[in-house]
């Protein structure tokens, strides 16, 4: 990845985006001294223009942005990294310095949650009981939710409609990791069949 520093003043604008929600969380700058140690240390430094000078997002709050993956435009003069944020990326406590909220992303936060869940159980987590007592009850669950939400489609309020709706998406990326796959083969599938 060669990425070409001289067109702005050394200086190369970096969009950081969440691996997991997709979530843009800022917009920062890196000379190529800043980019040679994040790529070293695995973790987001800056060139700070009003610092002037290198500025690891996260030096005071702890908040660091682990690389995931990087990758360089059309003319390689501006960088896009994924990131798993150690916490809130902006330092008024946001998650991003954009302020916007998950809506549709929130699904994949979700299916990051169940994940969570999974790694460290505990014994007041749903998905924990849920999984405890196997996959063949997963599986259940998901096709109860699918009949209630074809009941509340036909029959009920919307409210209710939106309510089952939701009740089987869970269930389903319950039974997605439990296969160990996740919304994103799913969506690749679709994807693919275009
Ligand atoms: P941090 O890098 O998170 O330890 O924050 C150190 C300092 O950098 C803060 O006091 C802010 O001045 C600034 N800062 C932190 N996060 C951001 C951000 N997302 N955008 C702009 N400035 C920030
Ligand atoms: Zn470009
Ligand atoms: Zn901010
Ligand atoms: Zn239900």
């Amino acid at each position: 990845m060669t990425i070409d520093f001289n067109k702005g003043d050394g200086l190369v604008p970096v969009v950081i985006q969440d691996d997991q929600t997709l979530e843009v969380l800022m917009l920062g700058y890196m000379n190529e001294e800043a980019w040679n140690k994040t790529q070293a240390e695995n973790k987001v430094t800056f060139y700070s223009r009003s610092k002037n000078r290198l500025w690891t997002k996260g030096e005071e709050s702890g908040n660091f942005l682990e690389v995931v993956s990087s990758h360089i435009d059309c003319d390689n003069d501006t960088l896009l990294i994924k990131v798993h944020p150690a916490g809130p990326t902006c330092h008024t406590g946001s998650r991003s310095c954009f302020n916007t909220e998950y809506n549709q992303n929130f699904l994949l936060k979700l299916e990051a949650i169940v994940q969570s869940r999974f790694d460290f159980p505990t014994e007041e987590s749903y998905v924990n009981r849920l999984r405890s007592k196997g996959i063949n009850k997963i599986a259940q669950k998901v096709g109860e939710e699918a009949v209630e939400t074809v009941i509340a489609a036909l029959n009920e309020t919307e409210h209710d409609f939106i309510n089952e709706s939701s009740d089987l998406l869970f269930h389903l990326i319950v039974l997605l990791r439990e296969k160990g796959l996740s919304l994103k083969d799913i969506a690749k599938n679709l994807e693919g069949r275009h």
